[in-house]
């Protein structure tokens, strides 16, 4: 069935709370850029056409972490299902934060190198290294699926005990994996998910990760209603070819599909 709204597509060029590098706030326009270019047609694998679909939302101009949160109410409120492209992963908190206020209950399926479940990360707990244990402490979702997961620390790993959340770690992943979910779900893409030959464009790249196909066929496979996902991590300055560039965009033209027909 086809949702009346179309996906309402937000940039959040945030990338305050990167503990690294500083960049990701660049990757958005140039994901939007790369949607609209004519190297590449608008349709995504399953025959929709992604610019009937979506509405580009422009750039939110963000200068306090909290304005993110405010941002997305404000999305939300004329856009019932969004596309948040980052940014840094902080910027996912915020986002879930308002997508609670809207939404009574959804899981949330999280692609990434990283479980970003720190308690506090150099100091800082809203770092990008944390918004997953900022989403849990608060209970603002019940189930959280991540997947790629590579770089588990004994402080990461006794997270995921704390709070019971579900982790397909790389070093297990089947690439025929369905992911079944009982409620709605919001899709968080950590771009270092992939493995850096598919997407170079990132701070931390970590060998060993998800191919391209990987990622399209978990999200193609979902069964239940993607009710919102957020795109982060690209860093513009580590791109190759516009390799990541376009891969961000692909990703864009599936998850538009996806969320508008189910
Ligand atoms: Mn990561
Ligand atoms: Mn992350």
């Amino acid at each position: 069935m086809k949702s009346s709204k179309p996906v309402g597509i937000m940039g959040i060029p945030y990338d305050e709370k990167s503990s690294f590098q500083k960049g990701a706030s660049q990757g958005a326009h140039l994901i939007m850029q790369t949607i609209k270019s004519e190297a590449n047609n608008s349709f995504s694998e399953n025959g929709s056409n992604t610019f009937d679909h979506f509405e580009d939302l422009g750039q939110c101009s963000i200068s306090d972490y909290w304005d993110i949160e405010k941002a997305v109410l404000a999305g939300l409120n004329t856009h019932p299902k969004l596309l948040i492209l980052g940014g840094d992963h902080s910027v996912t908190y915020p986002t879930i934060r308002a997508y609670r206020k809207k939404e009574h209950q959804f899981d949330i399926l999280h692609f990434d190198a990283h479980s970003d479940l720190y308690d506090s990360f150099m100091g800082d707990p809203y770092s990008h290294a944390c918004p997953f244990a900022r989403i849990m402490e608060e209970g603002l979702t019940r189930r959280l699926v991540q997947v790629g997961i590579r770089t588990q620390t004994d402080h990461l790993r006794d997270q995921v005990q704390r709070y019971g959340v579900e982790v397909i770690e790389m070093k297990d992943f089947d690439r025929n994996t369905v992911i079944l979910f009982n409620n709605p779900v919001y899709i968080s893409i950590d771009m270092d998910g992939f493995d850096p030959a598919f997407a170079p464009g990132v701070v931390h790249q970590e060998a060993g990760g998800l191919s391209s196909r990987d990622v399209i066929h978990m999200i193609q496979t979902l069964e239940v209603p993607v009710i919102g996902a957020d795109i982060v991590e690209f860093n513009p300055i580590h791109d190759v070819s516009n390799t990541t560039a376009v891969l961000c965009a692909k990703l864009v033209k599936e998850l538009v599909s996806k969320m508008s027909y189910q």
